[in-house]
């Protein structure tokens, strides 16, 4: 066990006992009772390639369980994150050493920054040198992917290695990676009650009942407080649901949250800068925020000021830094799973540290699922089951609050404008999402469609979105649409752009020939460039204003085209459409399909709208100035709305 991982495994409490039922006391070699633990822990899928390194573990595969390989490492790890994310449960990657593991470090890292729980399994020689065939230092390489690096050097570690490893993954959400010493899978180890080693973290009533009571304490009568809800896979959102509804709370979504009650007159939209004012609105003028669920996969600045503006909020900025000489301080009381609102002291930057004083200075290594600190104001804890938090839970509203909120929502919670080619052709999609209220899960890949479908979907059903942040590594789009089919077996509509495409073109190769009959909606935005690189080179003035299409492009576009690909000779039944009011039509008549279907949305060159050459991927966003906290100040809303969105980027 590495040092890093030391201190959270003492903090476990689970109880290993021989059990004294002879039929689960029999004696079994490591290989065949790590299936045994995964069919214990309802692991019903494995994720896969197989190798020399692996085959002890892979000769006793159970028949009664699923094996799925995409044909790599890197998809397939992508793949078993998110069908554990929504089965909640964890995803089970085995890969064998050497590159099977370098192959696995995107996924892995991706799992770890977007809060996914991802084992990543496999074996080392405990005698090879790092230059042996197929060797390296994989433990410097793990433990730089993930701080929850777990090691099973003997038979006596085995049930209790393992069992940490699927715990740490499943509670904290997170990828975590485990090494079993390939002589001991073949060593026996006396079995283990199993009930004994499912660790499961529950609040004691007294903690219970101090959550509750700091809720009702921030909801005081005068008081503007604001319900933020974040990432979670809620088995039981409509315990939260029944809290917001029965008490009539205000409420908003990060762009991870995007769960809309339908027809509540409180909901105040998606934060963000391609979210709606009328979330941003709320935000900056509450007073108090109780956050459920998870703020973390790049929900903060700690990551990126631009990131954390395009999907969250710019949280921090409208409730802790100083506007007009003047600091608002909002108080916050962070409740959910695994919610880890970090942020580390920043060595000689005493004023920052004062500036950001409402921030919760909290860490999920400190080795507890209870955290309680009332520092500034902010009180953070992590829990599996909201049900005992907020049963029967009666706080008192402001109705002022909430009739300005209702007034604001009344001018301001409308979709943003679609300008770009890009941005017609997904919210023509999104608006037949939500106007036949489609019961899909919607997922993306990365790039300006991503931005996109951030920009415009919104889904009403938890669970229904999947749209990485933080990492956001190119070319997820294909398996995170098809790991949210395994894991909830209904219609998805996958949306991923060509250079996604280009990235992991085998897994829609995979997704054409394997599943043809599964009802997966793929869309591909095709304009042959990386669109989100090209909105870079607009704002540096690389590309003129009036760049006209018969202009050259500059040398920098040898560096940013996407590899070409034929798709109708790949897949001659793909749907192609080159405008967007064909496609919204056909979309529109035809929002669901029992079987796979490829759409193609071609974007063109040519902007005409702007009349300039590469603009029809362009992301129109919210623009968060001086100028916008100042209408939002004053309560200017026509002004709001009609004001000019910009592009921007990260760079
Ligand atoms: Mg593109």
């Amino acid at each position: 066990m590495i040092n890093s991982t030391m201190k959270y495994v003492q903090s476990l409490t689970m109880q290993l006992k021989p059990d004294n039922n002879n039929d689960e006391n029999e004696l079994l070699t490591a290989s065949k009772y790590f299936w045994k633990y995964l069919k214990h822990n309802m692991v019903e899928t494995i994720f896969g390639l197989p190798g020399g390194g692996v085959v002890p573990l892979l000769q006793y595969f159970p028949s009664n369980m699923n094996w799925i390989n995409m044909g790599n490492e890197e998809q397939n790890g992508f793949l078993a994150q998110v069908y554990g994310q929504y089965t909640n449960n964890v995803g089970i990657l085995i890969v064998t050493y050497g590159p099977g593991i370098c192959n696995s470090i995107n996924p892995l890292v991706n799992a770890v920054k977007e809060n996914n729980p991802l084992i990543l399994i496999s074996t080392f020689n405990p005698n090879a040198s790092v230059n042996d065939f197929q060797n390296t230092d994989f433990r410097k390489i793990l433990q730089g992917a993930t701080k929850y690096c777990f090691e099973i050097n003997k038979a006596s570690d085995f049930a209790k290695n393992l069992s940490m490893a699927y715990n740490t993954s499943k509670n904290k959400n997170t990828g975590v990676a485990l090494m079993i010493n390939i002589d001991i899978l073949s060593s026996t180890i006396q079995n283990i009650n199993m009930r004994h080693i499912t660790y499961k973290s529950e609040l004691s009533s007294n903690a219970i009942n101090k959550i509750r009571k700091k809720i009702v304490h921030n909801f005081k009568k005068f008081d503007k407080t604001l319900i933020v809800l974040g990432k979670g896979n809620f088995t039981n959102f409509n315990i939260i649901k029944d809290f917001i509804v029965k008490n009539e709370l205000p409420y908003v979504t990060t762009s991870k949250g995007r769960m809309i009650i339908n027809n509540y007159p409180h909901y105040c939209g998606r934060l963000g800068s391609i979210g709606n004012h009328s979330a941003n609105y709320a935000l900056y003028k509450a007073e108090s925020l109780i956050v459920i669920g998870n703020l973390s996969g790049g929900l903060t600045n700690e990551v990126s000021q631009f990131y954390e503006n395009r999907f969250s909020i710019g949280l921090n900025y409208f409730t802790n830094q100083s506007q007009d000489n003047r600091t608002k301080r909002t108080r916050r009381c962070h409740i959910g799973r695994n919610c880890a609102y970090t942020r580390r002291k920043r060595s000689g930057n005493m004023s920052n540290l004062n500036h950001k004083k409402t921030l919760l200075q909290l860490s999920i290594d400190d080795s507890t699922f209870i955290i309680d600190k009332d520092n500034n104001n902010i009180s953070s804890y992590i829990i599996d089951d909201f049900s005992p938090v907020f049963h029967q839970l009666k706080v008192v509203n402001n109705p002022l609050w909430n009739r300005s909120l209702k007034h604001a929502n009344n001018k301001l919670l409308v979709p943003l404008a679609s300008k770009s080619k890009l941005e017609q052709y997904i919210s023509s999609a999104a608006e037949v999402y939500s106007s036949k209220k489609l019961d899909i899960a919607v997922t993306t890949g990365v790039g300006n469609h991503w931005y996109s479908c951030n920009k415009y979907f919104d889904t009403t059903i938890v669970n229904s979105w999947h749209s990485p942040t933080t990492l956001s590594s190119i070319g997820v789009g294909f398996t995170n649409g098809y790991g949210m089919y395994l894991a909830q077996k209904r219609p998805i509509w996958i949306f991923e752009g060509d250079g996604g495409s280009a990235f992991s073109f085998n897994a829609l190769v995979y997704l054409y020939e394997n599943c043809s009959d599964l009802p997966l909606t793929i869309h591909i935005t095709i304009d042959s460039y990386y669109s989100a690189i090209v909105t870079s080179y607009i704002i540096k003035k690389k590309i003129p204003e009036n760049y006209k299409k018969s202009d050259p492009p500059g040398p920098w576009m040898k560096t940013n085209k996407t590899p070409k690909i034929n798709y109708m000779k790949f897949f001659p039944d793909a749907l192609e459409f080159n405008n967007v009011s064909d496609y919204a039509s056909y979309i529109n008549k035809t929002p669901y399909t029992e079987k796979l279907r490829i759409i193609l949305l071609n974007i063109s060159d040519e902007d005409p709208i702007n009349n300039i050459q590469y603009g029809n991927s362009n992301i129109y966003e919210i623009n968060f100035n001086k100028d916008y906290y100042n209408m939002l100040e004053n309560n200017e809303f026509d002004k709001i709305h009609q004001s000019e969105l910009v592009i921007a980027s990260e760079d």
